[in-house]
């Protein structure tokens, strides 16, 4: 079978929130997803698919967007153009050129989605075989009152999730010390001790404000995660208290995970594949984490079920973590996966079918925009 590169597709994916879900965080309202879909076609073998989440409503996030996405493919695809899909290192060597991994992981994505198809097997046994059938998922409460976060809070775990991520930090523009301390003993009292609950500042916090909050709801049993920008700040915080810091924006490739391993700045990471390019390096990021103690939890950017279920994949093969992961996808108008892939049950995620080749999912391409076409 000729697995060589024969044509790349890049569609713009715009689906909105349904009305009512939208999330309000540090920056700003996430209204919908904003996001970059690639189609990876090979010569005589199979199509692959794979996302860059460069949601513009994350612009904050990483100074990604969907037309940074898009550029930085428009840079890296004529190059890919008649590789071997198997030549993973060699492609990687020439997407490293870019420091952009959003594009990269949709990439990556979409060549493991190939390969898995070729072979006949699913992505996680590519990534060294299945740990776990199955992952807990989290939910997610955006910024808004305590009263309205408990509510929700207590909502989502009775639909069966056993983490939760709540959001805190900057609320319509300014950062309140004693709301936030609200938010979280409203959502902690409301749902009681047995549930993970992280409380997510999205670097709303600078490092003293980080201090005055953490130091007054640390017993009440939550991960803090990135309350400021910078691994100095997030040293200095979890210098000063006991709860555990978990890294997302400051961790954003292999050498912050060096860096922070090195600073010992955080107890833990956010593992999104989107964050990382994709299966090649997340494992490496993983790897380095089992081997220094450094501890991990998955995540999902804003992004559809496609990269929800390739996270799933990575998951299954690399259960050392806080196996959850977030599902944002479920709040959007429209799935862009029409047939297959992760799916939940009472907080739990599960292949629909755990022997489909590669990611096994069939994407609804009319959701898809005008595409930019690369052909050698
Ligand atoms: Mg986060």
């Amino acid at each position: 079978m000729d697995l060589r590169i024969s044509r790349i597709e890049v569609y713009p994916v715009n689906i909105e929130k349904t009305v009512g879900k939208e999330v309000a965080v540090t920056y700003g309202l996430l209204r919908g997803l904003t996001n970059v879909v690639v189609k990876i076609f090979t010569e005589d073998g199979p199509h692959g698919w794979g996302e860059g989440a460069g949601s513009t409503d994350m612009f904050f996030f990483n100074g990604e967007s969907q037309e940074s996405v898009r550029a930085a493919l428009s840079k890296i695809a004529p190059s890919l153009l008649g590789q071997d899909a198997l030549n993973l290192n060699e492609i990687h060597e020439k997407m490293n050129l870019v420091p952009r991994n959003q594009a990269k992981c949709a990439i990556d994505v979409a060549l493991h989605d190939i390969i898995g198809k070729a072979l006949k097997r699913p992505v996680y046994q590519l990534l060294g075989g299945a740990f776990s059938q199955e992952a807990p998922m989290h939910s997610t409460v955006g910024i808004s009152s305590p009263t309205e976060m408990a509510a929700q809070a207590i909502q989502r775990v009775e639909q069966g999730y056993r983490t939760l991520e709540i959001k805190v930090g900057k609320y319509e523009g300014r950062v309140s010390v004693e709301d936030d301390v609200a938010r979280v003993r409203a959502v902690r009292d409301a749902i009681g001790n047995d549930v993970i609950l992280i409380v997510d500042a999205n670097v709303g916090w600078d490092v003293h404000e980080a201090i005055r909050i953490i130091r007054k709801i640390e017993e009440l049993d939550v991960l803090i995660e990135q309350p400021t920008r910078n691994l100095e700040g997030l040293r200095e915080i979890r210098k000063n208290s006991s709860a555990p810091i978990i890294a997302d924006e400051s961790c954003q490739g292999l050498q912050d995970t060096v860096r922070i391993i090195q600073m010992e700045a955080a107890d833990m990471i956010s593992m999104k594949i989107t964050k990382f390019a994709g299966f090649t390096e997340s494992r490496r990021v993983l790897s380095l984490c089992e081997a220094f103690g450094l501890g991990y939890r998955y995540d999902n950017m804003n992004q559809s079920r496609l990269s929800a279920t390739a996270s799933l994949h990575l998951t299954m093969a690399f259960s050392k973590g806080i196996p959850s992961g977030g599902t944002n996808f479920l709040s959007f108008q429209n799935d862009l996966v029409s047939q297959g892939g992760l799916r939940i049950d009472r907080g739990i995620a599960r292949l629909e079918d755990s022997e489909a080749p590669g990611l096994g999912i069939e994407i609804a391409e009319d959701l898809l925009g005008e595409p930019d076409t690369y052909v050698p």
